[in-house]
This record gives C-alpha cells, structure tokens and sequence, in this order.
C-alpha cells in the first residue's frame, strides 16, 4: 500500500528472537540479555497471521532476522508456510551464519530465496574479538554451501568500523571479484552497544569509496538501499549503505515485526504498535497494519542527532 507520503510499503522485516548466539560489541551488552518467556514472544502462527494481514495490505517480500533466527527452531517449516501465503514472493534471511552451514539446504528447499550473512572481517581472531567467541571457518563454510547450492542472491553484510576492519575493505571488495556473492558495507549506527563505539569508530561510506577508484558506479537496484558498484569485469557488486550520511527514508518500502509483537514503521523512531491484540482477528488485525502503515514516519534523524530514536536496540528490532 502507499503511505501519506506516496512511498510503497511492500516489505516485512520479521525478527523471531532477540536472543543470540554471538555478542557483536557494536550490537549486544557481553553478559547477553534477560530472557523472555516463552509467552512473551510470537508463536509461528501469530507470525503467520502477520504476515498475512500485511500481505492483505500489498506486503511482497519477508526478511526473518533477529537476534540470530537460526536458533529458532524449524525455521524451514515457518519460511513454507510463508511461501505460501497469497502475494508473498520473496523470502530472504538474515544471519550471521554461525548455524547456516547445516540448515541452508531444508531452508532453500523451504523457498528461501536470498540469504544475507553478517560478516564484519575475515581474519579469525579478529573475528572471534569483534563477536566476543564467534567462529569464522563456520561462516566461511556457510558461504560456500550457499554458493553450492545455488542460492540466488548471497550478500555479505559488514559494518564499517574504523581502526578494525577498514585495512581489510580491499580483501572484501576482492571477493566480489571471481564470484556472484554481493559485499555491502553498513555504516556504523549509534544505536545500542553501537552508541559506545561511534564516536571513535564510525567512518562513511563516502570516506571508503573515495579511496578506491577501482569500484564502478551501477545503478541501483529498485527500492534497494545500497549505492552500488562494481569491480572491472566483477561478478558481484559493492554495496554502500549510509543511514547516516545519506539516509534513504523518502523510498522506505519497509515495516517491521518485533518478536514480542510490536510493529516498528521506522527502525530509528521510537514509535511502535503492539499488534498481538489483534491476533484473533484478521479483518482488525489488517486495518491497523494499515492505519500503522500510512502514518509511517516521514524520516529519522539519526544522522542530525548523532543517536537513534529508537527505544528498543538492534537485536531487538531485527537489523
Ligand atoms: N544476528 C543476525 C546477523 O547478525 O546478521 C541478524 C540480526 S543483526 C541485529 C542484523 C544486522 O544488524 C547485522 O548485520 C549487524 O551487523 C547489524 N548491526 C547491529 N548493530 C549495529 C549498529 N550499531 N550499527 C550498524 N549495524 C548494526
Ligand atoms: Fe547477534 Fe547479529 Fe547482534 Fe551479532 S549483530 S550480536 S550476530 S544479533
């Protein structure tokens, strides 16, 4: 549907946990966080009518995320039910990769389509810092078993964080060199653990883009946030994705779904709509998603305020 500023919403970002099995510093506190009850969070078929009532309203495409969703149990089973659902033709997934490796192939043959895996350097120990005791062979084995297999669309998401990973834009950039694999940059956000590092670690795009005149402009794709590049006979492209320095709020196609049932409009704006009170019914359930969705906020500021205005952090929204 088209919200008050005539931008199509068509996209569900639905996150299934904010519990994790890494602790990325920029994102989650060390000690982890307190756990929910299993009452608190959305069942599958609460998610399932969600995303129903969505695709009543021209929702198209499903990102589950987290937290990490594959340590959610059966998340095949939930991405089948999902391609079915009328209207609903694109599901990706959004990982750090840890489990990926075991679980691509029921998940591919689930009807997943695409699949983004977080991964901030590709030296092991600086790996194992940076996720505070991740290991990086099991994100390398996953990358190429997606490639294997097949899978479409593989993008691999890193955080730009000065002093840590920015010696190694050349070996990530490289990758997008023999292969269809997709490396996007993400500039640091100074929400949650985030908040700690940006003053010291954040560096734009811009900055990194400037260095390498090697990467060459393409155009981007539709509704897709990434500026985009590519390398001299490159198969994969370069993405560029600045909230901060150049935000993309006037073609915001997305709405998110939290795991406790709060829908978010916007990732850095603090409003959000508890939607389970609506779970029993579909007709009710939809003409709120579509009240929510109109009035979506017109933009963030997080670039202006040098702070998110969410209230929830990263993991608990689904990045
Ligand atoms: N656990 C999964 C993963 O890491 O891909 C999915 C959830 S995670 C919250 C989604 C994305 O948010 C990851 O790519 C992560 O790097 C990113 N993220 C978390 N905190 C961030 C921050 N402060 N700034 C920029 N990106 C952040
Ligand atoms: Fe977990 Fe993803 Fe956050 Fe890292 S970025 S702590 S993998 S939720």
């Amino acid at each position: 549907m088209i919200d008050k500023k005539g931008r199509k919403i068509n996209y569900l970002r639905v996150s299934l946990t904010d519990r994790c099995n890494l602790r990325c510093t920029y994102c989650m506190p060390e000690e982890g966080i307190i756990k929910k009850s299993h009452d608190d969070i959305l069942h599958f078929k609460d998610i399932l009518k969600v995303i129903k009532a969505a695709s009543n309203l021209g929702v198209k495409k499903v990102r589950f995320t987290g937290g990490e969703p594959l340590i959610v149990k059966g998340v095949d089973e939930l991405i089948y039910e999902t391609s079915k659902i009328q209207g609903i033709n694109d599901i990706s997934l959004t990982t750090n990769g840890i489990l990926l490796s075991d679980k691509i192939h029921d998940l591919k043959r689930a009807g997943l389509n695409r699949v983004n895996i977080s991964l901030d350097t590709l030296d092991k120990d600086k790996y194992k810092a940076i996720t505070r005791g991740g290991e990086l062979n099991k994100v390398l084995d996953a990358i190429d078993k997606c490639q294997e297999l097949g899978i479409k669309s593989i993008k691999i998401n890193a955080v730009l964080i000065k002093g840590f990973n920015d010696n190694e834009i050349e070996s990530f950039i490289k990758l997008t060199k023999e292969s269809t694999i997709h490396v996007r940059f993400i500039e640091l956000m100074p929400i949650g653990e985030g908040v700690k590092f940006f003053n010291d670690s954040f560096i734009s795009s811009k900055e990194i883009i400037n260095r390498y005149p090697q990467l060459i402009p393409v155009e981007r794709e539709e509704f897709g946030t990434a500026e985009l590049f590519k390398l001299k006979d490159g198969k994969g492209r370069i993405g560029f994705i600045n909230p901060l320095s150049c935000k993309f709020c006037v073609e915001c196609n997305r709405i998110r779904l939290t795991s406790e049932g709060g829908i978010k409009p916007c990732l850095h704006s603090a409003e959000e709509y508890n939607i389970k009170k609506y779970l029993n019914n579909e007709a009710i359930m939809t003409k709120e998603l579509e009240n929510i969705i109109y009035n979506k906020p017109l933009e963030h500021h997080l670039g202006e305020d040098k702070l998110s205005g969410s209230k929830k952090m990263m993991f608990q929204i689904g990045g």
